[in-house]
């Protein structure tokens, strides 16, 4: 696809094992839909721009078209430059959006052992280094964290972060072996695929051991929680993935940003789809929550779909916001079948405000203060 600068799918592993290549159906394989870009999944309009740039056959036009393309698909969404970014020239590759965590993008683990055409962070791996987050300077890293007591979560990010050896990555959080270092940091989360998409990294790559003992020290020496936010592919049954440890956590709805167009369901029917899921799956797979919309003011959940006040409407909750009094807090949109996103939600006729205002920024106050101008 245009939006990305590496040219193949993804990893050996990837294509040997995640794609079924005796699909009757390529195209219509999960796995192979979601690592292989199409031009469909453009827009219209971009599609043409796109060929026409490539029929004029000058290669300055064709890069001129793509960047004006990546440019229009909203690279960084929801304030993630502006409003999550520490205002420091040596913080470059952190994002604190909620209280309690923190983002860390390593400089070297901005890549993918495969691209997939949903990703959110795409603007990571088209080397525009004015979108692109990256923290070389570890130092600046660890004595923010000192400088902020809140925190209790690192979560290590990219692209992916155990593409990076395990030297490095022990530059970045080698002093968390020692428990008495910064304390309040008591879990350690991995965004990575590794597990799935390049399992050697555990078993045979050269540093796989130390890798394995490195993370066992962080837990057994170090107090630390070591978890991994992962992504199974072609899912076994949800109560073998219980037995393995695999706890589901999150249902997202593909983000305001790339091939969103391509991918999104509306937030009706992707309740519906949750609702079917957590029927058929044990309690204790249960815990995944969504439907959710990570946008501007924090992660919203559609919670169910009922009559409010004689109108149908969605019931939603934020399930982390950058205001923490708003976190659990339950309030109301009008049903929209077509919705696919919260900037469309309208309030009920007469009844409700919404937490955010036109431009999708959460409304400043406490929930009771946002909620009290329903009085006025
Ligand atoms: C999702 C997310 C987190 C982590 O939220 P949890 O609910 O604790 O998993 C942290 N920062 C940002 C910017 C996020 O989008």
């Amino acid at each position: 696809m245009v939006m990305f600068s590496a040219p193949g799918a993804g990893s050996s592993y990837v294509m040997e094992h995640l794609i079924n290549w005796d699909s009757e159906d390529l195209d219509h394989d999960p796995m192979y839909r979601l690592l292989f870009p199409t031009l469909q999944m453009l827009s219209r309009r971009h599609q043409q721009q796109l060929l026409e740039a490539r029929a004029s056959e000058d290669p300055f036009a064709l890069e001129a078209a793509v960047k004006d393309i990546r440019s229009d698909l909203n690279p960084q969404p929801a304030g993630q430059l502006t409003l999550n970014r520490p205002k420091s020239v040596e913080l470059h590759g952190i994002q604190h959006k909620y209280a309690e965590t923190c983002l860390l993008f390593p400089s070297a683990g901005q890549t993918c052992h495969a691209y997939c055409t949903y990703c959110f962070r795409w603007a990571q791996f088209i080397g525009d280094d004015d979108v692109r987050l990256a923290q070389k300077d570890s130092v600046a890293f660890l004595r923010y964290l000192g400088e902020h007591p809140e925190l209790s979560d690192v979560l290590i990010t990219g692209g992916d972060p155990f593409i990076m050896r395990v030297g490095l990555l022990k530059s970045y959080l080698g002093k968390f072996v020692d428990p008495s270092f910064l304390p309040h940091i008591r879990n350690l989360r991995f965004g990575t695929r590794t597990l799935t998409f390049w399992p050697q990294r555990f078993t045979s790559d050269q540093d796989a051991h130390e890798l394995l003992d490195f993370l066992q020290q962080l837990v057994e020496v170090g107090g630390r929680s070591v978890d991994i936010m992962g992504f199974v592919p072609r899912q076994p049954s949800r109560k073998r993935e219980v037995q393995l440890g695999i706890i589901p956590y999150y249902m997202f709805l593909a983000r305001d940003t790339g091939a969103q167009d391509y991918f999104s369901v509306p937030l009706a029917r992707a309740h519906q789809l949750y609702a079917d899921a957590i029927r058929q799956s044990s309690g204790l797979a249960r815990t995944a929550r969504g439907p959710s919309m990570s946008c501007t003011p924090g992660k919203v959940e559609i919670s169910g779909i009922e009559i409010v006040n004689g109108q149908k409407s969605f019931v939603m909750r934020f399930l982390q916001c950058r205001d923490p009094s708003w976190i659990g807090r339950v309030f109301f949109a009008k049903y929209d079948e077509t919705a696919i996103w919260f900037d469309e939600l309208e309030p009920l006729d007469g009844g409700s405000v919404l937490p955010w205002d036109s431009r999708g920024f959460l409304r400043p106050g406490t929930p009771e203060e946002v909620l009290a101008t329903l009085a006025q």
